[in-house]
């Protein structure tokens, strides 16, 4: 572990008296685990706590729909992070965090300013780096209008053999089945003549949700007419446009679609692995760091996902409320993957319970969660807070959403 360069002009700063008798939680990152943070202190401990959320995009992208989003008209989902922040008390800013001073209990952000807290909340997220060079990388809503011109040219007949590759060490396959099984259902649906390969490291489909689920993923991705080809680590795509494996075999393509890797966003003052990431204990604690908290994808959890980055920011936010007051309890961990797997003819709802090293302990299958965890269509990220508040909640009128 190393922690980012010193600012020691910075890290020298005494930190100054909130200007509330009120603690003052400062989140920063207005995706689902600084949102969810939100949610939960006001929940939690409501009038007694002051909270200020931070984030370079005036959104909330809803970057799971980036899949359905490609294959329908509809602009990009998102939320305003101010109107939210203004429906739970908060205060919102929109600003960039460079560095951290945990010693001054004081951040600082890209416009010079800098904002003391007495807990920190740090929901970042990671960058979305290229992991096969020559393939177009599907990161988020930015490359919506990439498939949509891809169905197009499959459509008009200029292309015909689609490879959707997942590389090794992905951390979030599902989004490259989806497209799979949507760009199939698609071609289908036209009847036109083209061909669909997903090609993983997985042995089998979505593995990590255990046997059963992995099995029906299958069957969906042969009935769908999705040829899967497992236990294979997409390198590059050669100039033929053919993907070369590890193995040093090639399959040939007109056009393969890759995920990202994903990388720490790395801000100056947090200790971070060799990936950039935040590790932090069980509690989402930030290892050395006093009254600093990391959720979601910037943590070195190996599965980066949303349902999982809320339920980090709900362990937090319990934390921080049971430290500063007695009466609320200490939280417990209990780590569930949920997906909702949408390609189909009905989605298809995937739950499995995770050991601390990400590892699947307990795998289901559903027609859907039970009630408590239902999501409704288009929601795929479950939140404990965020889910029944976005029911409430209308999408953002501007639609653009995308981070800075
Ligand atoms: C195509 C796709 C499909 C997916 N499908 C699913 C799914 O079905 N279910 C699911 O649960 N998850 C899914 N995920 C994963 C999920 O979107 C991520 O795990 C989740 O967004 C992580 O939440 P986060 O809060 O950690 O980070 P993010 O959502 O990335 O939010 C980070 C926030 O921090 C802000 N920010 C970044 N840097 C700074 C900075 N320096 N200072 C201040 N603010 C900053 C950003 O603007 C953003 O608001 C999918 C992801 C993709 C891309």
């Amino acid at each position: 572990m190393h922690v980012g360069d010193g600012d020691a002009k910075f890290q020298s700063m005494t930190r100054t008296t909130s200007s509330s008798d009120r603690a003052h939680v400062l989140i920063v990152g207005g995706g689902f685990g600084g949102v969810e943070t939100m949610l939960a202190l006001r929940a939690l401990v409501s009038e007694r706590v002051r909270v200020t959320l931070v984030s370079v995009s005036p959104l909330l992208a809803y970057k799971p729909a980036a899949t359905t989003e490609s294959f329908d008209e509809t602009p990009p989902l998102a939320y305003d992070l101010r109107a939210i922040a203004m429906d739970v008390g908060a205060s919102f800013r929109l600003d960039r965090v460079e560095a951290v001073a945990a010693d001054a209990h004081s951040a600082r952000f890209a416009s010079f300013t800098h904002l003391d807290y007495d807990a920190l909340v740090l929901a970042v997220g990671a960058r979305a780096a290229t992991a096969i060079p020559g393939a177009l990388t599907f990161r988020d809503q930015q490359q919506v209008h990439h498939i949509r011109r891809l169905m197009s040219e499959l459509r008009s007949g200029t292309l015909r053999r689609i490879i959707f590759a997942v590389p090794s060490g992905c951390s979030w396959p599902l989004p490259l089945y989806e497209l799979a099984l949507l760009t199939a259902t698609c071609l289908g649906e036209l009847d036109v003549t083209g061909e669909v390969m997903l090609v993983s490291p997985e042995i089998t489909p979505l593995c990590v949700f255990g046997v059963q689920a992995s099995g029906l993923v299958a069957d969906l991705l042969v009935e769908r007419g999705v040829r899967f080809i497992g236990g294979s680590d997409p390198q590059r795509v050669d100039q033929s446009g053919a993907l070369v494996l590890a193995s040093g075999e090639t399959l040939d393509a007109d056009r393969v679609v890759g995920a990202p890797k994903l990388r720490g966003p790395r801000v100056t003052g947090l200790p971070a692995d060799r990936w950039g990431f935040v590790t932090t204990d069980a509690l989402g604690g930030v290892i050395g760091l006093p009254d600093v908290y990391a959720a979601g994808d910037m943590t070195s959890f190996p599965i980066k996902q949303g349902g999982l980055a809320a339920q980090q920011a709900d362990v937090i936010a319990q934390r921080i409320a049971s430290d500063h007051w007695a009466s609320v309890t200490e939280p417990r961990v209990h780590r569930v993957l949920r997906a909702r797997l949408v390609g189909g003819a009905n989605p298809v709802y995937l739950r499995t319970e995770l050991d601390e090293f990400g590892q699947a302990t307990a795998s289901t299958l559903h027609g859907n969660f039970n009630d408590s965890e239902s999501l409704a269509p288009p929601e795929k990220v479950f939140g404990r807070y965020l889910s029944p508040y976005l029911h409430t909640r209308a999408p953002a009128l501007s639609r653009t959403a995308t981070d800075g």
